[in-house]
């Protein structure tokens, strides 16, 4: 994996100020890609996007094979023009620990404890949810997550193909993975790795936008057993391995009881703590907990939302986990217990929430919340779209700096992690292909019908049975 490139905020920022001065003399940056089919068939197809500024100067990028391959060249030729006047290019947002087809359950149970939310409103249905359903969730989540800004997500959920579909459709990129939850029953067990191993088989029917990972939920719903196996399957096909941990105090005290060591020790006992390991929580960590997941470079995805709404009682320690060498990342969770899926939010509240837990307002600058939701865990994911060079793939978003809360121009980073939401965001391009253009998106409304249509399906069916 190659280490995380990083910018230079001062840089940014001047190159935003030097923007704001040649604004009205812009010429066109031009971006040509090669574009591939959700079944991998290469389609040529180019794109120019005029009137934009990168790094301060307006310039022109070629790019092939959904790779920039030129900036500042003569090319002119372009199936597809966008014009960026008023914008700026920016890298991405990548959502590093979601459940997108829970935007069915957005809004429905909310204000509820943990255990009860779960027990009365989200397991009953997830028992008999159909692929049907799960893909319409997942386009849902693919229009917000678009919507937004964001080209990339980290999913866990219960069915591989149907969120694969639906990402495919949607034109962004994901890490997939079928939840492994066995219980401890050796049957479950049995059924699931057959499953995951089937599903492993299928990879290569799905575009390069998809990757694999191998999903056990949490260490009190799978047995060591599962967890060992679920490890040495990480390691052997080299996929990165995804899990929650740390995330409740209870989940702790019963690890004690049972193990004799903490969630991150025991995860670590088990062969399960390494550089292909990405936990989402880690919010109920030892001093030694925080050095373990430092020594083995572990993502550590930061849900401050879901974790503020479900009340987990601990906040993610951001700057001893970063201090510690752990790669610290931000995520939305599942629109359940967001209830959205913008990354813009989950930025501003993270900062607010360590500088609320360090009682420091210099906890968590906006250009550190601004890299955890881009740079950091791009590496990681072997995503190259959080630099936009050559050589790079051509994955960015046009941020329209004409809004009223991007004004006056005093900082860039400010504005985008205290000041915006994801309206902000005007288009965006992934895989080099337009995926939002002047905030439309091309069959939004059809994809909102369908979804409304399975969230109330699913639910009458449900409490019909009842
Ligand atoms: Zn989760």
């Amino acid at each position: 994996m190659k280490p995380c490139e990083m910018y230079s905020p001062v840089a940014f920022q001047l190159d935003w100020i030097i923007y704001l001065h040649v604004r009205s003399a812009l010429v066109p940056l031009y971006l040509s890609c090669d574009l591939k089919t959700a079944k991998g068939t290469e389609v040529m197809a180019t794109l120019r996007v005029d009137n934009i500024v990168l790094n301060g100067e307006a310039t022109r990028i070629f790019c092939r094979d959904g790779h920039i391959s030129e900036i500042g060249g003569d090319a002119t030729e372009a199936d597809e023009v966008l014009d960026g006047r008023g914008m700026t290019v920016l890298p991405p947002l990548l959502n590093a620990h979601t459940h997108a087809s829970m935007t069915l359950f957005r809004g429905n149970g909310d204000d509820l404890p943990l255990m009860e939310w779960l027990q009365t409103r989200v397991w009953p249905y997830e028992e008999k949810i159909t692929a049907d359903e799960i893909y319409w969730g997942a386009r849902l989540a693919g229009l917000e997550m678009i919507r937004s800004g964001c080209t990339f997500f980290n999913d866990m959920y219960w069915d591989f193909g149907a969120v694969a579909r639906a990402v495919e459709e949607t034109g962004i990129r994901a890490c997939l993975s079928a939840v492994f939850i066995d219980f401890g029953d050796p049957d479950k067990s049995k059924q699931q790795r057959a499953g995951i191993e089937q599903t492993y088989k299928t990879l290569d029917q799905y575009s390069n936008r998809i990757q694999f990972a191998v999903s056990p939920h949490a260490i009190y719903t799978v047995s060591e057993d599962s967890l060992r196996w679920a490890a040495a399957f990480s390691l052997e096909h080299n996929v990165l391995f995804h899990t929650h941990l740390a995330e409740t105090h209870e989940e702790v005290v019963n690890c004690q009881q049972e193990h004799g060591c903490s969630p991150v020790e025991y995860i670590e006992r088990i062969g399960a703590l390494n550089e292909r390991t990405l936990a989402a929580h880690t919010v109920w960590l030892t001093e030694s907990d925080i050095r373990l997941l430092g020594e083995h470079k572990v993502v550590c995805a930061h849900n401050p939302v879901s974790n503020m709404k479900l009340a987990v009682g601990e906040t993610y320690p951001y700057r001893k986990l970063r201090d510690a060498g752990a790669i610290t990342a931000l995520a939305t969770d599942g629109a359940g217990s967001n209830n959205n899926l913008d990354m813009f939010e989950d930025m501003k509240i993270a900062a607010l929430l360590q500088k609320y837990r360090d009682s420091d307002p210099t906890s968590l600058p906006a250009v550190e919340a601004w890299r955890m939701a881009t740079h950091n865990p791009a590496a990681y994911f072997g995503l190259t779209g959080s630099e936009i060079h050559v050589g790079r793939e051509a994955d960015f978003i046009l941020v329209d700096l004409a809004r009223p809360e991007m004004n006056p121009p005093h900082d860039l980073y400010s504005h985008l992690v205290y000041a915006a939401n994801g309206t902000i965001v005007d288009s965006v391009v992934c895989d080099g292909r337009v995926l939002m253009k002047h905030r439309e998106i091309e069959g939004e409304d059809e994809v909102i019908a369908k979804a409304n249509e399975a969230a109330i399906t699913l639910f009458e069916r449900i409490d019909k049975a009842k």
